[in-house]
């Protein structure tokens, strides 16, 4: 998920688009927000002048309106982008602005963007697994209002948390999940619902393939469901892309599993956290434990080819001047510029590896950081399991059943032992030492905040 921003779309619509600025201006000035009274921090690279076409990109702002995210995505150089098309943590929001839309096409249209390159976001108080009529109700409201926000707006692609079981057996979860999938489809015509997967930890769906391939067999119509890959949340959840034979492995057992044919989009994150941890922590590309090794597996893989990628790392930084803390867009554009270069780039170079040495070295002390507290947890849980008697996982489990079941199913899995029925077979076994407990940082339904990213 994206970090966390304080700017969303109602916040502006509803507080700051009252008709004084309306009236008077006309569809292309109400475009352009503040940022581009400034010189663009980066140009867009022609996809042509790459070795393989990487449409890479950022989860930019829309504040003030949806319109306004093409000249923020330009702003930067972005040639994919994400946004949110109303507020993310609200349950209701305005409904789209008519003059809002007319000027979004207007814009795309002058940027020549595509709209097979945007991906926006979902909210994130929807579970589209709510077991509680209500709730659920509640929660497809958002969900489908969404669809029909891209709809208007020509944006083929929609990316969403599978969310969460609530404690129920998962392929219960699952099942509700693809069957308010199934009505959101018959509500709308053609955007694609692409499911986001997930950091893997407590009762959170979509840490493995395993859950979106089951989550896709139950939906009706194939042609409107998808996947988009986070690899921050991919390693969290115990899948290794740091080598290339590991990203080889791990995108090979993508294809089996779930099939290349179904990925639609990627989310290009660096963890702060080690492998398995189950931590959804976001850190700057080549900074964190995947590393940047991770990353030109990922911008020189044929199946990612016109794939939406966007970036959602941190870009909070002190301003020495100031000493206050703020958003700077440059990280981003350089990021953008970075996994470009990375394209066609022969990893064994010596600008490969001093690039590589850089970046890594910025983020040792904040991986030293994570990889204590990870540590310390893993302590802490095998003195409690000791002193207990309780019996944690063992080798035995496949890499991400293990870590799923771990992670807070304990309740599941007395419930349901029928939920092993659901996925199809792993082959690897588990990265042993996470796997433990990680349930024990039992988050409830609608807890996906803490320091967490999402
Ligand atoms: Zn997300
Ligand atoms: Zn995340």
């Amino acid at each position: 998920m994206p970090p966390k921003r304080k700017s969303t779309i109602s916040a502006s619509t509803s507080k700051e688009a009252p008709a004084t600025k309306k009236t008077k201006t006309t569809t292309s000035k109400a475009s352009k927000p503040s940022s581009t009274h400034e010189m663009p921090l980066a140009s867009r690279t022609p996809i042509t002048s790459l070795a393989r076409p990487m449409y890479i990109g950022a989860h930019i702002s829309a504040a003030g309106g949806v319109q306004n995210s093409i000249p923020n995505a330009m702003h930067i150089g972005s040639n994919a982008f994400a946004l949110f098309l109303k507020s993310q943590r609200k349950w209701t929001s305005p409904p789209l602005d008519p003059s809002a839309r007319d000027a979004f096409h207007e814009n795309m249209k002058a940027h020549s963007y595509s709209y097979d390159h945007i991906l926006p976001h979902g909210s994130y108080l929807v579970n589209l697994a709510q077991a509680d009529p209500t709730k659920a109700e509640q929660a497809y409201a958002n969900f489908v209002d969404d669809l029909k926000r891209c709809e208007s707006l020509g944006i083929k692609l929609y990316n969403f948390h599978p969310g969460y079981t609530g404690g129920a057996p998962r392929p219960e979860a699952l099942s509700r999940i693809a069957s308010q999938l199934n009505r959101a489809h018959a509500a709308t015509s053609s955007v694609v619902t692409v499911i986001e997967n997930m950091a893997g930890h407590g009762n959170v769906v979509g840490g493995s393939f395993a859950d979106m391939a089951t989550i896709i067999s139950r939906v009706d119509d194939k042609s409107r469901v998808g996947v988009c890959i986070d690899t921050c949340h991919a390693f969290a959840a115990g899948y290794d892309l740091r080598t290339p034979s590991s990203f080889r492995e791990v995108m090979d057992e993508f294809s089996s599993e779930v099939g290349l044919g179904y990925l639609r989009a990627l989310h290009l994150n660096d963890s702060k956290a080690p492998l398995g941890a189950g931590r959804d922590v976001h850190a700057n590309i080549g900074a964190g434990f995947l590393g940047l090794r991770a990353f030109h597996s990922v911008v020189n893989f044929a199946g990612f080819e016109n794939l939406p990628m966007v970036l959602e790392t941190p870009i909070d930084r002190t301003n020495p001047a100031s000493g206050k803390t703020e958003e700077d867009k440059q990280v981003w554009a350089d990021e953008i510029k970075l996994l470009e270069k990375l394209v066609g780039m022969d990893a064994e170079s010596e600008e490969f590896k001093s690039l590589e040495e850089d970046l890594s070295s910025k983020g040792e002390k904040e991986r030293e950081k994570f990889q204590d507290q990870v540590d310390r947890k893993k302590e802490k849980d095998a003195r409690k399991a000791g002193g207990t008697g309780k019996k944690g996982t063992t080798g035995k489990q496949t890499k991400l059943a293990g870590m799923a079941a771990a992670a807070g199913e304990s309740k599941e899995k007395k419930k349901a032992p029928a939920k092993k029925a659901a996925p199809p077979a792993r082959k690897k076994a588990a990265p042993a030492p996470k796997a433990k407990k990680r349930g024990k940082r039992r988050r409830s339904d609608d807890d996906t905040s803490n320091e967490e990213d999402e």
